[in-house]
């Protein structure tokens, strides 16, 4: 299958389903068939695993391959100079070409080390997690800084994304768990129909075949294709993709990355942000089937006991997304139907507290 993105800036299309990556070869024939120099950017545990099966499809072009930490510890200032360091030693040119192989670290790093070097390169996503379904579509590339995650990047579209789903059958289960968190928001904040069909389908992520990852996947994709497409640059609407993650980057940090996964973290935020929602919104929904719901899965559903409200809310504070004092929550006014809501921290203390003290 394939789904075409369309933003301000740019047109490509996203392939997705078992042995896609065989798209490869006939899309760089096609585009970039005198590409100087083709880098494939990947990670510790992913070339292991999925280099060859890259390199395989590539044999009649230049390719060379720049690997870098798992996890978070690829997106740092010192893994991004040594990339682009290798790349001058390597002689890459305004010709050459980037490959992201992996999650949604390698490809936010891949696809910011193209952006930069020679004031930009062309890049193609090839993720290889649950979550890159999220990270890989809609063009924000970033890195860390020591004051906070994705601080600095740019939007830069890729060429294509290339989404093998055979690559998925090597994830642990945390690493599933953390990328449905992204799936459930994608149904929670535009489709009803897909939130009910995940509910009552998935109660196992370990026993979701590959066939049916796909269809999920190409409905999350699609979700987040109608919001980029209306507003690349996240002027309006695609804040609503931040649903889950205003308190839920605050506990991904707290807790030190690594600890928990992205995903398991927004989904603590998610339910958060679904008690306000009831709260403020008046939304009608049952968060204790919810939480049943999630239980199942393995995640937790709680802030964790060792964690403070005030440094909790310090976080939030320190969210790009934060404004003159209140802290903007996304909140739901109906499923499907998301809404962006200021709130002040007095008010959100006092939800922190009683949410942490189980009540
Ligand atoms: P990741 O890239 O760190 O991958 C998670 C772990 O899984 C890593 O240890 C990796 O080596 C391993 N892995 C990857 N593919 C594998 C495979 N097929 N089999 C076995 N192991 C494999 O993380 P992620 O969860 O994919 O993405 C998280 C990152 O994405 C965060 O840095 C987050 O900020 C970013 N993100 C970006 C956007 C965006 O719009 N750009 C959106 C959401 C998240
Ligand atoms: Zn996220």
């Amino acid at each position: 299958h394939t789904v075409s993105i369309q933003t301000a800036s740019k047109q490509y299309d996203v392939w997705i389903g078992e042995h896609v990556i065989n798209q490869l070869t006939f899309f760089i024939q096609k585009n970039f068939a005198d590409a100087t120099k083709i880098l494939i950017i990947t990670d510790e545990s992913v070339e292991k695993l999925h280099l060859k099966t890259v390199e395989n499809k590539l044999s009649s072009f230049p390719v060379i391959t720049y690997t870098v930490p798992a996890g978070e510890k690829a997106k740092t200032f010192d893994v991004f100079y040594a990339c682009l360091t290798y790349m001058l030693e390597q002689h890459l040119d305004r010709k050459s070409l980037v490959l992201a192989l992996g999650g949604g670290a390698v490809g936010d790093l891949a696809g910011y080390v193209a952006a930069s070097f020679m004031r930009g390169i062309p890049f193609i996503q090839i993720p290889t997690t649950i979550l890159a379904h999220d990270s890989a579509v809609g063009g924000k590339v970033a890195i860390n800084h020591p004051l906070g995650k994705n601080m600095i990047g740019v939007f830069n579209q890729p060429e294509a994304v290339i989404y093998d789903t055979t690559f998925l059958t090597t994830l642990p289960l945390q690493e599933l768990r953390s990328g449905f968190g992204e799936v459930i928001k994608h149904a929670l904040i535009s489709d009803v129909a897909f939130y009910h069909e995940l509910q009552s389908q998935i109660s196992d992520l370990s026993k979701v075949n590959v066939g049916y990852w796909s269809a999920i996947l190409e409905k999350g994709i699609l979700v987040k294709r109608a919001i980029v497409e209306k507003d690349e640059r996240e002027a309006n609407v695609r804040a609503f993709l931040n649903f889950g993650h205003t308190l839920g980057h605050a506990i991904e940090a707290e807790m030190g990355y690594g600890k928990f996964t992205h995903g398991e973290a927004i989904v603590i935020g998610m339910i958060f942000a679904l008690r306000l929602s009831k709260q403020k919104c008046d939304l009608v929904f049952s968060i204790e089937e919810f939480i049943k719901w999630l239980k199942q899965l393995g995640y937790a559903y709680d802030i964790p006991e060792n964690l403070e409200i005030d440094r909790l809310i310090d976080r939030m504070r320190q969210d790009k997304k934060s404004v003159n004092g209140t802290i903007r929550f996304v909140l739901l006014k109906e499923l499907g139907i998301p809404v962006l809501v200021e709130m002040n921290e007095e008010e959100i203390r006092k939800e922190l507290a009683l949410f942490k003290g189980g009540k």
